[in-house]
């Protein structure tokens, strides 16, 4: 083994600190490492330099990120942070999960391993990579991947990050992970759930709203009623799909705002309670990313190919995949109807998704047809010409939510309804 005097490594480890950032006692720990192994001294000074420093990468901020980047670095604060078991090859993995942010923004981060990171935490992520995941740009610490805690106390707390800027509710997107806002509570139901640990506690849930928009809620907090105007701040955007919902948990602050002293809150609580249902239109809708409870009059204009008969998982009502439910795994099932559908209300059209209960409110022509179909052979073609020749034409209200991801504009359809006027509308249609 070569001998090296301390005073001698010691300016060795200065010389290797002015090229990366890594402290005295892992520089010292990782050249005595390889000198054990009988590497030459310059080779393990060369060795450390090129481990730690990553070659034409630069500290991106967090705005700048996108999925699919190799070999970046980041530098934030730990806002979440949870450790999850999975499986990989059938053996049980450790990994961490959580939020990253700085001050252009957050993003999910996962270590493929477990670490000893805590809420607060200032790190630098060395030589990460990126993609997407659950909807959103997601950062992979891998076994190529560094991280390296540091203290720095002029970067912002995560409470400071946490505490964004305030937004109508229309405003709020899956992308920002946390809101600021005021709106006043529409819904309000009290949920009781057994936890991990096997207590059984209670949350409510509910909806939120201004006049530009509404979103669901989750809350263990429970110091406000239906009716009431509140404003929140550093609540949790989470994801359901591609829809968010809002989380007001321990790092959130609501506060309930005294609306008789003030005649426009009133009059906003007013005929946000006292609203009805307006039809919205598809040309006022496509700016959006998601919009909650829409109700849309259109007409049925095309059938997709890919409609037809599926099965569904008894206990959650999920398609089945490969004869098994992603959630329950095999279980007793039943057939339904997958109809994807066009419907263009005449400012613009999107796909809508219908299924048996709705077809039989829409027409009970269908349903027989299709059900003499599914005693038969169930030829693709066939159904897909029972579907066109009874549904296209149609004049439809439907409601639900509104969904505008990369792929395509749709309506998660929650009801339906049949407008009377409908003999004159279809013949309008088809004359016209
Ligand atoms: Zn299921």
């Amino acid at each position: 083994m070569e001998k090296v005097k301390s005073g001698e490594l010691k300016k060795h480890i200065e010389e290797i600190k002015e090229k990366i950032e890594l402290n005295d006692c892992d520089i010292k720990r990782e050249l005595e490492d390889l000198i054990k192994y009988r590497v030459p001294l310059e080779e393990a000074k060369k060795t450390v330099l090129r481990k730690n420093s990553f070659a034409g990468s630069r500290t991106k901020n967090i705005d700048e990120i996108e999925p699919n980047m190799k070999g970046i670095n980041i530098v934030g604060r730990i806002i979440k942070t949870q450790k999850k078991e999975i499986k990989v090859n059938n053996k049980p993995l450790i990994i961490d999960v959580g939020v990253l942010g700085d001050e252009t923004g957050f993003c999910q981060f996962t270590c493929w391993y477990k670490t000893s990171l805590v809420e607060d935490d200032y790190v630098h992520f060395k030589n990460v990579f990126t993609n997407k995941w659950d909807n959103r740009i997601n950062v992979n610490v891998g076994k190529k991947s560094f991280i390296r805690k540091k203290s720095n106390n002029q970067f912002p707390t995560k409470q400071k990050l946490m505490n964004v800027k305030k937004k109508s509710i229309a405003e709020i997107i899956p992308d920002d992970f946390f809101a600021t806002s005021k709106g006043i509570i529409l819904q309000l139901f009290h949920r009781k759930f057994i936890d991990e640990n096997g207590t059984e506690s209670t949350y409510a849930e509910g909806f939120i709203g201004d006049n530009t928009a509404k979103l669901p809620f989750k809350s263990k907090i429970f110091n406000f009623d239906i009716g009431d105007l509140v404003y929140f701040s550093s609540a949790f955007i989470e994801l359901d799909d591609d829809l968010p919902y809002l989380i007001f948990d321990k790092n959130t602050k609501i506060s309930k705002i005294d609306q008789e002293k003030d005649e426009k809150l009133k009059k906003l609580r007013y005929d946000m309670v006292n609203k009805t249902h307006e039809i919205a239109q598809l040309s006022d809708l496509v700016h959006r990313i998601y919009f909650y409870d829409v109700l849309i009059e259109g007409t049925i204009l095309y059938i997709k190919p890919e409609s037809g008969f599926i099965r569904k998982c008894f206990e959650c009502n999920k398609q089945l995949e490969a004869n098994k439910c992603n959630i329950h795994g095999v279980v007793e099932n039943y057939t339904d109807i997958y109809v994807k559908a066009v419907l263009d209300d005449g400012t613009g059209a999107i796909n809508i998704v219908l299924d048996l209960k709705h077809l039989e409110i829409i027409s009970d022509k269908v349903v027989t047809d299709l059900k003499v179909e599914l005693n038969n052979d169930c030829s693709k073609d066939e159904i897909i010409r029972i579907l066109t020749s009874n549904l296209v034409g149609i004049n439809l209200l439907v409601n639900g939510n509104f969904v505008n991801n990369s792929y395509e504009k749709f309506l998660i359809v929650e009801g339906v309804s049949v407008p009377q006027d409908q003999t004159d509308y279809k013949l309008n249609y088809l004359y016209s």
